[in-house]
């Protein structure tokens, strides 16, 4: 029914804008700069950013040591394939796999098979369980294409006002109607991690990603990390908790390092759960504060027999709260097991975080009920994601604040003292939040080194 979220995101406002959707990095390492033999490197996080900054610099001759709190590599890439068939609790898609994308590349070069999800095989239902009727669906591609425009005539860039605001000023129809509400969660709370009242309206489509139809890997976003690990000192269960550094030298919890790489997550850095010895330089700090990070909950759960059309990709339910599991992904789709994944977003998800995985059942199949009524029998396994609970995530992806600025994202990209080099998605704004962003900014941590 409407066109694919990331093409009015990535590209229908980005034109507007006058940016290209362009790539700027390539997909191969590249560490050009000395030999680093003889040079110790710590890194911090064995995320996709960590994995791949460790893997360049061990490529460069450096002994890296890779420090990570958890049990497992991967971080927020978590494949589970318990219910038979790969279900990822964080990263699913890549975002744009066109030209330039290094994921893709990546995948490729595995021969990853991949599955585009089609935004436009949808069937959304009111909160009587009715689906919308062609009318509805006209209003709701109107709204949507009415956006882009709307956005980019209407908000300048030192725009205060939350993406909330400046929709409700532009269309109230958006904020004031169950489907205005419903498409602005699907759409735009999911994309952005976040409620749109946390969201700056004047950032939050700026930037350039990369091109092309969401993809999915069907068996299992995890087995791009193989070719990361290889040959790396990955030290898990070891949750970094100080890091000291001078222009003479680096020190993590003890062991001392002539570099270091800290790739944890945005939430863990808020969270004070690492202590940087001197207090990291102000605009840094500032950073950590005024990038926003918020949390998406993902419910999965496997029935005997579908009770679905399993020949529609995505289901979309318009609930009260605004958020709640209002978006579901048929895994008929592109399996052959009867799963539907749920989503929660906004501001209901950080509530769904909190939930026991028997309430979230609850929860969500109260949802499924509402159109489907007594044909929802009871699951026969479920799989739940609680990030904004995880002491070692904190949340899922970082999105633009009100308050904050893009700048604040890429001044992470410059070292401190010489000595501590910053990772993650949250550490360039073109490509924040997803896995693409992740690998370039370890990739850019490494150049860096090896030039420093
Ligand atoms: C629900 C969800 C859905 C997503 N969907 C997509 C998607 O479809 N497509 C996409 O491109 N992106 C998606 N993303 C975003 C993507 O997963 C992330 O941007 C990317 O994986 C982040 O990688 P990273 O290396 O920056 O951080 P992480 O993967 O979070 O790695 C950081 C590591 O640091 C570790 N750590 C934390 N504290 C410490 C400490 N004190 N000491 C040592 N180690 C520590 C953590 O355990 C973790 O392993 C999604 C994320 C979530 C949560």
């Amino acid at each position: 029914m409407t066109r694919t979220r990331r093409q009015l995101l990535g590209l229908g406002i980005a034109s507007f804008l006058g940016s290209l959707v362009t790539g700027t990095a390539s997909g191969t390492a590249q560490t050009a700069g000395r030999d680093l033999s003889g040079r110790r490197v710590i890194v911090v996080g064995a995320g996709l950013a960590g994995l791949a900054a460790a893997q360049d610099l061990r490529a460069s001759g450096a002994e890296v040591v890779v420090f990570e709190a958890g049990s497992r590599v991967g971080g927020r890439i978590r494949t589970d394939r318990s219910m038979g068939v790969p279900v990822e609790h964080g990263a699913a898609w890549i975002h744009g796999p066109g030209g330039g994308n290094p994921i893709s590349e990546l995948a490729r070069s595995q021969g990853a098979p991949r599955f585009e999800t089609d935004d436009n095989s949808l069937q959304v239902f009111d909160a009587a369980g009715n689906e919308l009727g062609d009318a509805a669906y006209a209003r709701l591609e109107r709204m949507y294409d009415g956006l882009a425009y709307g956005i980019e005539t209407t908000t300048a860039a030192n725009d205060p006002r939350s993406l909330h605001r400046a929709m409700a000023d532009l269309d109230p129809d958006l904020v004031d109607t169950p489907l205005g509400r419903w498409m602005l969660s699907a759409y735009f709370e999911f994309d952005l991690g976040a409620d749109l009242r946390q969201v700056s309206a004047a950032n939050a489509f700026e930037g350039n990603g990369f091109a092309g139809n969401d993809v999915i890997l069907p068996a299992g976003y995890d087995r791009l990390l193989a070719p990361f690990m290889a040959g790396l000192d990955i030290r898990l269960n070891t949750p970094v908790r100080r890091i000291s550094y001078a222009p003479s030298g680096a020190n993590v919890d003890g062991m001392a390092a002539d570099f270091v790489v800290c790739a944890v997550p945005l939430g863990v850095m808020k969270s004070g759960a690492i202590t940087f010895d001197p207090p990291l330089p102000a605009p840094l700090r500032d950073a950590v504060a005024q990038i926003g990070f918020g949390t998406v909950t993902k419910i999965a759960l496997k029935f005997d027999k579908p009770f679905w059309p399993t020949d529609t990709q995505y289901f979309g339910m318009m609930t009260q709260p605004q958020g709640r599991w209002n978006y579901w992904l048929n895994y008929r789709r592109f399996s052959d097991h009867n799963i539907l994944l749920g989503f929660s977003f906004g501001s209901y998800a950080a509530q769904a975080d909190r939930m026991r995985p028997s309430e979230m059942t609850h929860d969500a199949l109260k949802v499924l009920r509402s159109v489907w009524g007594t044909a929802v029998a009871h699951p026969t396994q479920v799989l739940t994601t609680h990030w904004s609970q995880d002491p070692h995530f904190k949340g899922a992806y970082s999105f633009p604040q009100t308050g904050g600025t893009i700048a604040q994202f890429d001044r992470f990209a410059q070292p401190v003292a010489g000595r501590l080099f910053m990772a993650g998605e949250h550490t360039l704004f073109d490509h924040h939040g997803t896995t693409h962003g992740a690998l370039l900014s370890g990739r850019r941590a490494a150049r860096a080194i090896a030039q420093a």
